[in-house]
């Protein structure tokens, strides 16, 4: 089911988006001005898109994909609470 519209036709599909042929490559996070070679890896990432609002997600299920972003990717920071609420 669509998070955004409740439409219930959403499609999914293997590497929908096209990386490099038959894979799609994660790159590691490099800093700006960071030098030597970025680590990549040729993962599975899916891809949803409700049929009713056009919504894409994307999301990977393989453990081995998730073991290179764990290693390879910055963690994001949860956002700050609002202030003066
Ligand atoms: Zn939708």
């Amino acid at each position: 089911m669509c998070p955004e519209c409740g439409g219930a036709d959403v499609r999914a599909a293997r590497n929908g988006i096209e990386g490099e042929g038959a894979f799609t490559l994660f790159r590691g996070h490099l800093d700006a001005g960071a030098r030597g070679g970025v680590r990549t890896y040729r993962g599975e990432l899916w891809t949803y898109l409700c049929l009713s609002c056009g919504r894409v997600e994307w999301k990977v299920h393989d453990p081995q994909t998730m073991a290179f972003v764990r290693e390879h990717w910055i963690p994001v920071a949860p956002p700050a609470p609002p202030q003066g609420a």
